[in-house]
């Protein structure tokens, strides 16, 4: 049998959880043609042994909506094995547009998800409608690419200014479903909605998603029930769910899968994921699909005493912050500014509302890197670990190793996912599905792009949460399933040929950097990997040991309703 790529004696791991085995993975007219031992010619040939052959893996939480239009890679996901990104999530997008309104829409991304304004101002926007949008799109892609019809734009579209500021009338709500209508029709894979109290646009007023009552939002939703095609997706998800449940009654009204934005663990809420856990649990067992999305990636703030911010508002503290190097040194080497921090940090004996650090932050602040090669000891150690294996009070221990190094220790507080063991239930909790990497979005704070490298490396590699078939299948057959995307996702001869090929060994996100590579001048945060060796998108190779190949193999991926209409 000839083959158009031939990658031989890999691990392969097909997606679905079961167990790796040694094949070959035949690859036909950008389809798998045949996975086994396998003869015959190829016109290119990948040695993958002692690599893991998997499918390419779906970044279904993105916001490249404006960076596509410039970077068919969508970079830097595919750089992390993804082959698949889905744009248009949290309501947020910019088709449908009216001629003219693109610099609004523009600054609803830009306000929302953090990217350069200037930035977006060069993207010349040539389409009115999500299928216009689509189309443009089609003509350079690297990667593939789902759309999300979002709510944000189809209300400023409909009720222009007054999308922001009121409830929609009902001739209003029936101009959205129709085009929520012609958006499905087209092929987009869903619709995103939001309830982020916390998004705004440039003048400070929440976006238009956030005015719409439960009403609207269930008359757009029921356009999905009454097409019987795809996902609704919701940013602000869970408070919302948490709240009076609306997750899950539009996913009960509508018969649609919902995913949503949230399932985390916070230093501000330490035990809500708890109280969602069990919410989600009893919805799972009525038989609804409610689920929120989760993320293998850790927040954390990085800080040496030096230039810190993370103990602001503690009285004592406070003016030590902002006073010189040698007056900080003098004061925490000063045993009454130590017994003071004592009695208001670790005995806390007044409320501190100010704080920005809570209780037992000794619990969530650890030593990241150290200046002398005798303290080394105690990288990865929290600061109470450093008290007790030296037999001293916290403060102590704290302020010795600081004025020790001369303030330059570094150290990190856990915000968000710090608890491995937390993390690890919420990493395999079943109805949580994983991804949540931001990509497009907050391009100058942080970098999520690295979750599913971080997932191979850190949590299964190194931390042994989960088997790597398992892994596999959390990123690419959930995600697959969840946003109605049938043909990819598994290993199977007739499924798209999107195949992911790294080393389990030494798999991982690299360190951020800074990159000046945006449209006008702007810059952002990169994340490269190490240990992906191939990205491969429709059967041609996209990126090669962290190299583009310059092939563009990417298609818009469309809802299975479109993929069943007859034939014109
Ligand atoms: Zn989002």
């Amino acid at each position: 049998m000839a083959f158009d790529l031939l990658i031989k004696n890999g691990r392969v791991i097909d997606g679905s959880g079961m167990p790796a085995f040694r094949a070959d993975v035949g690859v036909r007219n950008g389809k798998i043609a045949e996975i086994g031992k396998l003869r015959g010619i190829a016109q290119r040939t990948i040695d993958a042994d002692g690599l893991v052959v998997a499918p390419g893996f779906l970044d279904t939480h993105c916001h490249y909506d404006a960076q596509v239009t410039w970077d068919p890679l969508c970079t830097f996901s595919c750089y992390h094995g993804a082959t698949t990104v889905i744009i248009g999530n949290c309501s947020v997008a910019l088709a449908p547009v009216r001629p003219g309104a693109g610099e609004r829409l523009a600054e609803y991304l830009s306000y929302v998800e953090a990217i350069p304004m200037e930035t977006l101002r060069t993207v010349d926007i040539r389409w009115e409608t999500i299928g216009e949008y689509m189309a443009a799109l089609e003509a350079r892609l690297g990667v593939n690419v789902g759309n999300l019809i979002g709510h944000t734009a189809v209300r400023h579209y409909v009720m222009g200014n007054e999308s922001q500021g009121r409830v929609a009338t009902a001739a209003e709500t029936e101009r959205m479903r129709g085009i929520v209508r012609d958006g499905i029709a087209a092929g987009a894979l869903g619709l995103s909605v939001s309830r982020v109290k916390a998004h705004y646009d440039p003048q400070g007023v929440n976006i238009p998603a956030f005015w719409a009552d439960e009403d609207e939002i269930f008359a757009l939703c029921d356009v999905l029930a009454e097409l019987g095609t795809g996902v609704i997706q919701a940013g602000g998800g869970s408070p919302a769910e948490l709240h009076n449940r609306l997750m899950s009654r539009l996913a009960e009204a509508t018969g649609r899968q919902v995913v949503y934005n949230s399932l985390i663990h916070s230093e501000k809420q330490p035990e809500l994921w708890k109280k969602h856990i069990a919410l989600v649990d009893e919805t799972a067992k009525s038989g609804i699909r409610a689920n929120p999305m989760c993320t293998p990636n850790t927040t954390t703030h990085r800080f040496t005493m030096r230039n810190q911010q993370e103990f602001r508002g503690v009285p004592t503290w406070h003016p030590i912050l902002t006073a010189s190097d040698a007056d900080k040194l003098r004061a925490y080497s000063d045993p009454q500014v130590r017994k003071q921090l004592h009695n208001e940090v670790i005995e806390w004996v007044a409320d501190i509302p100010a704080a920005m650090i809570g209780r037992n932050w000794y619990d969530k602040v650890w030593v990241e890197k150290t200046v002398l090669a005798k303290n080394e000891k105690w990288r990865g150690k929290t600061v109470r670990e450093l008290a007790e294996a030296q037999g001293k009070g916290i403060i102590d221990a704290f302020m010795d190793l600081v004025v020790e190094e001369n303030l330059d220790t570094v150290f990190l507080r856990g915000v968000l996912g710090f608890d491995k063991e937390i993390s690890s239930k919420i990493l395999n909790y079943p109805h949580a599905y994983i991804g949540l990497s931001d990509g497009g979005a907050h391009v100058q704070f942080q970098s999520g792009v690295g979750y599913s490298s971080r997932l191979l490396g850190y949590w299964v590699r190194e931390q042994g949460i989960m088997s790597l078939e398992h892994a596999v299948r959390r990123l690419t057959f959930e995600n697959a399933s969840v946003f109605g995307i049938y043909d990819r996702g598994l290993l199977r001869p007739g499924l798209a040929a999107d195949i992911a090929i790294f080393d389990p060994e030494t798999v991982n996100p690299l360190p951020e950097d800074v990159v000046h590579d945006f449209p006008a001048g702007a810059w952002r945060m990169r994340q490269l990997a190490t240990g992906m060796h191939y990205t491969i998108v429709n059967g041609q190779v996209l990126i090669e040991n962290g190299r583009p190949t310059g092939a563009l193999p990417g298609r818009v991926l469309r809802n299975s309703m479109y993929r069943q209409r007859p034939a014109p």
